[in-house]
């Protein structure tokens, strides 16, 4: 079982392919610190998602090692791994239910007054009461009646309950309109608070405020460093 960790990232000499003799990722060596976060970006196919899986233990025939405080993920239970790792996919997952029931999800036990401020932190508490029924609104499970940036700060707001060590925030690609962005932008600021954090970024603004900026191509770490630096 994973004890409860701070949040110390590294990964040594990681290489991995889904397929034999194609490898997705080669030599990859990184060290973040607890609380920092790190954008991850390059090219289609350069191995930014592969790394954020690799992270969850989603494969476990991996070269090297992935390390949490440490702990080598394989020398631990997935469900104590994942419990202290928050994902927010692209496509973020809305299930039939209320909106309460969508944020709950991140804490089951977590009661109506706690979900409602951890919505009005990540700023998503304005838009769920312009809604019919406000949070006991129920929505599909496509969640096609929310656009693209409320499933977002929905998904924020789920993640922030949780409270996980580290967070893994695969960042959507579909266009938003300016002020959701600035919303979006500053619900993020308050999800990645105290928390280390790798996100697969689209955004140039998202990628601007990480401490750390990691490029891949073909597989391989071509260059990081901050927003200055590169
Ligand atoms: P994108 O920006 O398109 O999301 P990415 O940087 O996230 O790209 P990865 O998904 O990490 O790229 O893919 C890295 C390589 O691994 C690519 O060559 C891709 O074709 C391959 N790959 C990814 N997922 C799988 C899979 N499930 N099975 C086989 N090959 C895969
Ligand atoms: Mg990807």
């Amino acid at each position: 079982i994973l004890p409860e960790i701070h949040g110390d990232v590294r990964l040594e000499n990681v290489s991995f392919g889904y397929e034999a003799d194609r490898p997705a990722l080669r030599g990859i060596n990184l060290d973040i610190k607890a609380g920092l976060s790190v954008a991850l970006v390059g090219h289609t196919g350069s191995g930014k998602s592969t790394i954020v899986n690799l992270l969850c233990r989603f494969y476990d025939t991996v070269e090297g090692r992935v390390l949490l405080d440490g702990i080598d993920v394989r020398d631990v239970t997935i469900e104590s791994l994942r419990s202290q790792i928050g994902i927010v996919l692209q496509d973020t997952f809305i299930f039939s239910g209320t909106i309460r029931d969508n944020i709950r999800y991140g804490r089951p036990g977590a009661t109506d007054a706690e979900i409602e401020a951890t919505a009005r932190s990540v700023r998503a508490h304005d838009f769920i009461m312009d809604l019919p029924n406000g949070y006991d609104t129920e929505v599909e499970e496509r969640g096609n009646a929310l656009s693209v940036g409320q499933r977002q700060l929905l998904s924020f707001a789920r993640a922030l309950l949780a409270n996980p060590r580290i967070l893994v925030l695969d960042e959507a690609t579909a266009s938003i309109d300016t002020e959701t962005e600035l919303r979006i932008q500053e619900a993020l600021a308050t999800l990645l608070k105290g928390r280390t954090s790798f996100i697969v970024a689209h955004r140039l603004s998202t990628i601007r405020h990480a401490d750390r900026i990691v490029v891949l191509d073909h597989g391989e770490i071509v260059d990081q460093g901050n927003h200055d630096e590169l």
